[in-house]
């Protein structure tokens, strides 16, 4: 008879997230053991038993065949009595154990708080700032570790005996919770009109009343300050929209719930999931026909940014408005969002009636992460509050630590601790003072908080971005440049927890290349220490230099060059060049992002651009995703890299158009065309290079359409495909592969 033997293996480190339960799972099935593995607090918890030689060539299996994106820290196993399981499953995560895990991202309330908050007998019954150990503010409110009531925001207010027996009773779940407050001794919510005065009343009650009277009210969220308004409201939409100075940006919609937000947008399971998450991230989905929701709110959009209540506040709010809210960012055209009260009253006072605000304060600013479906996987477009800064695991780690310090658009940053890379939230664009004055401050921040004190400093190699300039100011054992598209790759890479080389398509806006051009569609041989440009998308012209970039139809006139086009498309492009003027600079681009604002001008969408990407957005909103035909593009071959004739694509679309065929086919044509061009250009490379893994990156793999069609063509002709999930397509994730980069030129790494 064999001995039966049961252990309780628990297993520390970066260990969820990273495939590490399913490996137990089939380790343990091949061994013939039963058991279960869950997550926990500090990692996994693994119970298993049977045959005693069965239970050590598991616990030498564990660490020797961990998943490759697992960093094992610490096991310990106990033995105890079996306990008859019966095969081996993946139990349901602890809820509250898990949510402690994740220990410094924001948590939305959980379910016994909502049920405080709801209930009449409860003393916090209505109180915004109920929380506990297991949720609520984390990022947003703490300064430094450990973290404790002094490091926090919290530290100004002084617990009542009732709080403080709560926060010291280890069977409470406000047990060491920083955070515990109740009305007698925490924070107090207030309504303020546009002057700061106060309101009386019940603040939540009557700002309620104000927002179905149309108005407009400034909300102090987790992260900063929102604009809200009634989303079905189209006055007070589009008012908000041109006190903002924000012409097309889609706003968000807040619904009270699930059964509300469905009213507004097709939600599958995987999407519900996620919106009733702890992150509640803005998850981007189909419109329903007849959504609740003002046309103002996304114009020209198929999807809405949806978005359940984040705070026990919103959840208030949205209980006792009974309707959907429209929200966006505390800002005006751009700036960084509004976090500090004074702040936000001086510079929001012209956009808000109302202010609904408390005396908390806010320790660094964080807008919403959003999230959307692409190509069959949940994608982060934007990492925000929810994600921020909780680490993505790398594969190797880095020898010492590294900040990096992203771009210009989209602007984030990078803190990389042996694999632990914590990606900072967006941080507005950088290209002013109080921008770069904000991302200081949040770096200095991070190094707080996580501990950690870079020695390696890495930058976009253009000299002339703040973000360059800033780094290169700091003082560190060394800086490291790293080109703009190869970080892109390297961030793809980073994401899919992978070393290259591979072919990096890089589809983006545009980018500083090292030729003095600029560069924006590039096809590039590389790896995280280095990298070689294949090939490219035709350069053309910038008429009128780089206000083209908010000028599209200049950049349809530059593509057409003089390819027969109709009467009335010519006069258009002949007084798009003559106001771009003559005898200017001209700038050579290769940016894929001009060749979708040429496309949309081209069918009349749009003659202006009023935010980054806004072209390539609309463009896929437009397209029949029906459509099968694709427009064919040379590829041209000859000394340098291959050149891939985006005229052609263009060019048909302006002889589509002349015959008389819908948009909508046009732009589905030209998204195919523009897939099939890049299969293309990849198998010729593959045939050069005898690569056949392909990493698609940059702000154009945030295009459904385009990721979806690529994704096909690439697949069906053979090649491994990488794509973003965890970390952005666009400048978001930048700093991400900037980071990366610079660790493996630090200690450089053979290619796998
Ligand atoms: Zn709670
Ligand atoms: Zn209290």
């Amino acid at each position: 008879m064999t001995t039966l033997k049961r252990v309780d293996v628990h297993v520390e480190g970066i260990v969820q997230g990273v495939g590490f339960r399913p490996f137990v799972c089939s380790l343990a099935g091949r061994l013939g053991l039963s058991g279960r593995v869950r997550n926990d607090v500090n990692g996994v918890h693994i119970e298993i038993e049977g045959a005693r030689t069965g239970v050590e060539e598991f616990l030498t299996a564990l660490e020797r065949d961990a998943p490759a994106l697992s960093e094992i820290e610490r096991v310990t196993v106990v033995s105890g009595e079996p306990a008859g399981h019966r095969g081996f499953t993946i139990a349901t995560a602890d809820p509250g154990a898990l949510r402690t895990a994740a220990a410094l991202a924001d948590l939305a309330p959980c379910d016994d708080c909502l049920r405080e908050l709801a209930d009449p007998a409860s003393r916090r019954h209505r109180y915004p700032f109920t929380g506990c150990a297991n949720c609520g503010p984390r990022l947003g409110i703490t300064r430094a570790r450990p973290r404790k009531r002094p490091h926090t925001t919290m530290a100004p207010f002084a617990m009542c005996a009732d709080c403080a027996r709560e926060h010291d009773d280890p069977d409470s779940r406000r047990f060491g919770d920083p955070a515990t407050c109740c009305p007698a001794c925490g924070p107090a919510l207030k309504l303020r009109d546009a002057r700061g005065t106060e309101l009386c009343g019940d603040p939540v009650t009557c700002a309620a009343a104000l927002l179905r009277t149309g108005r407009v009210i400034a909300v102090k969220g987790p992260g900063g300050y929102h604009l809200a308004c009634a989303a079905a409201c189209e006055p007070a939409v589009a008012a908000l929209r041109g006190r903002k100075h924000r012409a097309e940006q889609p706003f968000t919609v807040m619904a009270a719930g699930l059964a509300q937000a469905r009213r507004c947008c097709e939600i599958d399971d995987t999407a519900a999931a996620l919106l009733t998450g702890p992150a509640r991230p803005v998850v981007l989905l189909p419109r329903r026909p007849g959504a609740p929701v003002a046309p103002s709110v996304a114009p020209g959009h198929r999807i809405l940014g949806i978005a359940l209540p984040a705070t026990p506040l919103h959840h208030l709010l949205l209980a006792e408005l009974g309707e959907p809210l429209a929200l966006t960012g505390g800002d005006v055209a751009g700036e960084p969002i509004a976090y500090e009260d004074a702040d936000a009253l001086t510079r929001l006072s012209g956009i808000a009636d109302a202010f609904l605000t408390h005396d908390r304060a806010i320790c660094t600013r964080a807008d919403d992460t959003v999230l959307r479906p692409l190509a069959g996987e949940i994608t982060v477009l934007r990492r925000g509050r929810g994600h921020a800064p909780d680490p993505i695991a790398l594969r190797r780690p880095a020898p010492r630590a590294v900040l990096a310090c992203g771009a210009t658009i989209d602007s984030t940053f990078c803190l990389l601790d042996g694999r632990r890379a914590h990606l900072s939230q967006r941080l507005g664009h950088l290209d002013d003072h109080d921008t770069l004055r904000a991302f200081a401050s949040a770096v200095g921040h991070y190094c707080d908080l996580l501990g950690i004190r870079p020695e390696i400093v890495a930058h976009d190699a253009h000299p002339g971005h703040l973000a360059t300039r800033h780094a290169l100011q700091l003082t560190a054992a060394g800086h490291v440049a790293v080109q703009h598209h190869h970080a892109h790759v390297a961030a793809c890479l980073a994401d899919n927890g992978d070393l290259g080389p591979v072919i990096g398509v890089v589809l983006d806006g545009i980018g500083h290349g090292p030729d003095g051009t600029i560069w924006g569609g590039e096809f590039l041989r590389a790896d995280l220490t280095g990298y070689q440009r294949l090939a490219h998308l035709a350069q053309v012209p910038m008429p009128g230099g780089p206000a083209a970039a908010r000028r599209p139809l200049r950049m349809a006139a530059a593509y057409l060059g003089d390819h027969p086009c109709d009467p009335g498309l010519r006069d258009r492009l002949a007084g798009a060049l003559q106001q771009a003027g003559t005898g200017r600079e001209t700038p050579l681009t290769s940016s894929a992002g001009h060749l979708f604002d040429a496309l949309a001008a081209l069918l009349g969408l749009r003659d202006t651009i009023t935010y980054e990407g806004q072209a390539a957005a609309e463009l896929e909103q437009h397209a029949d995703p029906a459509e099968t035909a694709a427009y064919p593009a040379a590829l041209t071959t000859g000394e340098g890299p291959l050149v891939v004739e985006t005229a052609d694509l263009v060019r048909a679309a302006a002889d589509d158009l002349a015959a008389g065929t819908a948009t909508a086919a046009i732009a589905g044509r030209f998204h195919n065309g523009l897939a099939a061009a890049v299969t293309r250009t990849c198998v010729a490379l593959r045939q050069a290079t005898g690569l056949t893994a392909v990493a698609l990156t940059g702000a154009l793999f945030q295009n459904a359409l385009l990721l979806d069609r690529t994704l096909q063509r690439l697949r069906a002709a053979g090649f491994r495909v990488l794509r973003h999930v965890r970390v952005p397509p666009g400048d978001g994730g930048l700093s991400l592969g900037q980071a990366a980069v610079a660790a493996a030129r630090d200690h450089p790494v053979a290619p796998a």
